[in-house]
């Protein structure tokens, strides 16, 4: 598996002192609030663990299934729910946590259909990566964890056909793994 990377963008030990800023960020910024975290499944799995135990807030936690890669590495465009429900996460302030930003699309579906199945106080998202690119839609993320150019990584939560998620790390594939 190790093999198959070209580059490691960001090792553990970098991820896990970046993960320390943004828990404090979150910490303090949501110190009184009554606080939902809903994370997207599966990709930022790795990342709601290490950065939710460095939030040490009564907070809730629900997870979303949306699928919107299909197995390549481009993404479909179209953002597949796969629960019928949303969290019940009416009168509290959310926070979104994802993998990473790309087209803005999956966040941006997600955050729409909250706001429309229910009410929360504010809806904001955190993201481990963010990739520097013109996005389609109007979607930000209110918290970064790294800025990245415009190319295909994995680990760390992210995977390419479902493999390379339990990589500790976050990396380029080697051109000729993928496809
Ligand atoms: P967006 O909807 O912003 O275009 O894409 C977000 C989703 O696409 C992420 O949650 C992630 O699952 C997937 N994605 C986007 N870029 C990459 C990438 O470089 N590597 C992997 N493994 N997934 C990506
Ligand atoms: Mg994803």
């Amino acid at each position: 598996m190790r093999d198959d990377i070209e580059t490691i963008l960001f090792h553990e030990q970098t991820i896990l002192r970046r993960l320390d800023e943004l828990a404090a960020e979150i910490t303090n910024e949501y110190a009184d609030k009554e606080l939902t975290v809903v994370a997207v499944l599966n990709g930022s799995l790795m990342f709601m663990a290490d950065l939710l135990r460095r939030v040490p807030l009564p907070l809730r936690l629900d997870c979303l299934s949306v699928s919107s890669y299909h197995g390549g590495t481009e993404s479909s465009g179209v953002v597949t729910f796969d629960q019928l429900r949303m969290p019940d996460i009416n009168g509290r302030h959310v926070l979104i946590l994802d993998d990473i930003l790309d087209s803005g699309r999956t966040l941006h579906a997600i955050s729409s259909k909250l706001r429309a199945e229910t009410e929360p106080k504010s809806v904001r998202s955190c993201v481990l990566l963010r990739k520097m690119i013109a996005r389609t839609t109007e979607t930000e993320a209110d918290y970064v964890g790294f800025d990245i150019g415009n190319e295909f990584v994995v680990g760390y939560g992210l995977d390419y056909d479902e493999r390379y998620r339990n990589l500790p790390f976050v990396g380029v594939l080697k051109p000729d793994r993928i496809g």
